[in-house]
């Protein structure tokens, strides 16, 4: 059965134009399950009614004509109820109806099935017999599972404009794909498709005699693609910062005698021809990666694969076809990669779509650093049919809209115009301090780790750190630094920020951020080994840093302090508490002289929101991590686009939980602030102020526009409008409310547009 369905489902995808998808569909079907019809039936552009879309059986002049209203007939009912309907003489079901000059009198039994993507129902796949029979669950579990399998590809279909209803593509269709934000900005252009250059499952294996040739065509393509890649760092030595760059030379380094190279070479040496051992040797290593639980590491899978397809492509001397590129050209791609950047030159390159990776990947860091919108993870695009085409990126939401309207791009060309004038417009805010026009106080610090993040938040005035992610130096190294290393770092931004506090929190590994020399495999990593867990059973790591974070401190104005992340327990907060006190009185024993830090908790499991009062008794701040607490309260994984929809910081059990850890701290009377992206948005930062949350600690980016909007509000007007958020029921609503409120206080600018 299975074969006989992949074989289907091949047979069906293969076509390159919906219309001729299922009129091979529903040929195969019938033979599959040696029936008299089988037909599909699709929803129609008005959403009013299923048109008959192919059938082999029924009379073939009907298809695009013959149609069931929505609550017309079987076909309706099925898809009304959205599940399958198994009948053995149909005729006799009062929901039957006959369509006249289909031919369909002659037949019995019935059996139709929903064809559904994300919750939406497209069309019904139908099959049917003349003599009774009624086809047996086995029968109805190959068709559920078969239309679920076609479901995303009708989807697309339809959503590039590709209907099987009708000939003429339509000319605008203005659907949006979702993904997640990987770099924030709006741009739109061509989409220009990169592929990978070579197809590695391809290759066959092959023995040969002459060596000597093959090695010979190794090398060459060896030092080809190690040129190529000198070529990148060069192209983009002046736009991306160091550490950045420091990814091609990752690349360089896997291409290395030790590593990939010598492993090729002595699968040649044992005679396999130079493309079939290239494809062995990266198979290999890519499967070994993929097979790694750990996002990070998956990625560099991802890197291997590039490199092996770069390769391949010397080998077999394919060459990139496109030389020419569209002034506004957004690099769409199944999985872009970092070398991929650089197949356009950066002043021609506006946005970046990957169906692949997250916020995480490496291409999104990259747009980062070079302000570039990017979008991550749109699984639904179809990355092959969008070539030329038009797309409109939103890297603040994670969205693409393929084909917009005119409607839409000018929206976003006025949207994009008032970012830059209001922009402008905010850098004079910022020497001025955060008051509300009540004379309510908030500071508003930065949440800092890449390396370009300490210039642009000095430049927005940030007035200190409330989130240092060390994490991020530990990336970017291939074991762990010093504690020189670090001191180095830690101090770079102390000093900038002095007499600023600056905030570090001890490393937070696990979940989707691991270190490639520290690998930690395991089924579910957001509930395993993170933050604090890692590093109190391994004190070693976490005392090298923390003292590291006490010499970077010494003889500076700026209050150090330290914050755990992951704390589910006061248990582990004393623990933690006990380590510092090691580290301080090592430091001071050597002679340095050094402050005694604040020590605070990160409150981002549901947990420490049970046990605040406790946790702030015994702590000197808390400061609430949105981020997880959000994936945490409500399951829902914070780098999964699928659940994206359902990822609410506005839900009304966050905000209660937010609201009562700021209870818990006013009560023990600590410092209460906060550093998850929600303190970066206009609505999560007056309800935060409103609960008396005294620091906000954001995306430098955000900053300014926080400050702006705080600037313009009372906090009893604050107070008022968190009173009715707290008796409201869902996201939508607050959301709503909030947006209505804003506006109505002349505060609309600041909020991020509305899609309709
Ligand atoms: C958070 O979880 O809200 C947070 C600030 O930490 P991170 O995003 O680094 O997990
Ligand atoms: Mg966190």
């Amino acid at each position: 059965m299975l074969t006989t369905l992949r074989h289907i489902v091949m047979q069906f995808t293969s076509h390159s134009h919906l219309a001729d998808g299922v009129k091979s569909l529903v040929r195969d079907v019938k033979t599959a399950m040696d029936t008299d019809v089988c037909s599909i039936y699709l929803l129609n552009s008005e959403h009013t009614a299923y048109v008959l879309a192919a059938t082999d059986g029924l009379n073939p002049d009907e298809v695009g004509h013959a149609e069931l209203a929505l609550e017309q007939g079987l076909v309706g009912l099925v898809g009304r109820r959205a599940e399958p309907i198994n009948l053995e003489n149909a005729r006799e079901h009062p929901d039957y109806h006959f369509l006249p000059d289909t031919g369909e009198e002659a037949f019995h039994s019935f059996l139709g099935v929903p064809i559904i993507h994300q919750r939406r129902v497209l069309g019904v796949l139908v099959v049917q017999q003349t003599a009774q029979r009624k086809f047996d669950e086995s029968e109805e579990a190959f068709l559920v599972t078969l239309a679920a399998q076609l479901a995303t590809v009708v989807s697309h279909a339809e959503a590039v404009g590709d209907s099987a209803l009708s000939d003429d593509a339509h000319d605008q269709v203005d659907t949006c794909f979702m993904g997640v934000p990987g770099s924030p900005g709006i741009a739109f252009g061509t989409a220009v498709v990169v592929h990978p250059v070579a197809n590695l499952e391809a290759v066959p294996e092959r023995e040969v005699d002459n060596i000597v040739v093959e090695l010979a065509l190794l090398e060459r393509a060896l030092h080809a693609v190690r040129e190529d890649i000198k070529n990148i760092i060069e192209e983009f030595s002046e736009s991306l910062p160091k550490q950045e760059l420091a990814l091609f030379d990752a690349y360089l380094h896997m291409l290395d005698e030790n590593a990939l190279a010598g492993d090729i070479r002595r699968e040649v040496q044992h005679g396999q021809w130079a493309q079939g051992a290239l494809k062995k040797v990266i198979i290999e290593h890519v499967s070994r990666f993929e097979l790694m639980e750990d996002p990070y590491l998956r990625e560099r899978g991802a890197d291997v694969r590039d490199l092996g397809l770069r390769l391949l492509a010397y080998l077999q001397d394919i060459r990139e076809k496109k030389t020419v590129f569209p002034k506004n050209a957004v690099l769409v791609g199944e999985d872009v990669t970092p070398a991929m950047l650089a197949n356009i030159p950066a002043e021609r390159l506006c946005a970046i779509v990957s169906g692949q990776g997250s916020s995480n990947s490496h291409v999104a860091i990259l747009a980062r650093a070079m302000g570039i919108p990017a979008v991550m993870g749109a699984v639904d695009l179809p990355t092959y049919d969008v070539e030329d085409e038009l797309l409109l990126v939103d890297g603040h939401y994670g969205e693409v809209f393929f084909r917009p309207s005119e409607q839409r791009i000018a929206m976003s060309e006025e949207l994009i115009e008032q970012e830059r004038i209001f922009d402008e417009e905010l850098t004079e805010l910022r020497d001025v301090p955060t008051i509300t026009r009540d004379g309510w106080r908030v500071l508003l610090w930065v949440n800092i780790g890449l390396s370009g993040d300490l210039t642009r938040s000095l430049d927005r005035g940030a007035e200190g750190i409330g989130l240092f992610r060390t994490e991020i130096p530990f990336m970017s190294k291939d074991r762990f630094p010093t504690e020189a290393e670090q001191l180095s770092i830690y101090r770079e931004h102390m000093l900038a920020f002095e007499p600023n506090p600056v905030t570090m929190r001890t490393l937070d590994i696990g979940g989707d951020k691991s270190l490639s020399y520290f690998p930690i495999n395991e089924e579910n990593p957001f509930l395993g080994w993170r933050g604090i867990r890692v590093t109190l059973d391994h004190p070693e790591i976490f005392l090298v840093q923390v003292r590291a974070m006490l010499k970077a401190n010494a003889g500076l104005e700026g209050v150090l302090r330290i914050m755990l992340p992951m704390i589910s327990s006061p248990a582990e907060l004393r623990a933690g508490k006990s380590l510092i006190n090691q580290a301080f009185n090592e430091v001071t024993e050597e002679g340095v002289d050094v402050k005694k830090p604040q020590v605070g908790v990160m409150v981002e499991v549901p947990a420490a929101v049970y046990q605040a009062r406790q946790l702030a008794k015994e702590a000197d701040f808390l400061a609430v991590g949105s981020n997880d607490l959000t994936q945490y309260m409500l399951a829902v994984d914070r780098n999964n686009p699928r659940v994206a929809q359902i990822y609410q910081e506005l839900h009304p059990a966050v905000i209660t939980a937010l609201r009562e850890v700021a209870r818990a701290a006013h009560s023990e009377e600590k410092g209460i602030g906060i550093c998850g992206e929600f303190a970066g948005t206009p609505v999560g930062a007056v309800l935060l102020m409103a609960m008396g949350y005294n620091v906000l600690s954001m995306n430098a980016t955000h900053l300014p526009k926080v400050k702006w909007v705080i600037r313009q509000i009372k906090r009893t007007d604050a107070r008022r409008m968190l009173a009715k958020v707290l008796r409201m029921q869902s996201a939508e609503e607050v959301s709503e409310f909030m947006y209505q409120q804003l506006t109505d206080a002349g505060l609309g600018r600041v909020l991020p547009h509305h899609h309709d």
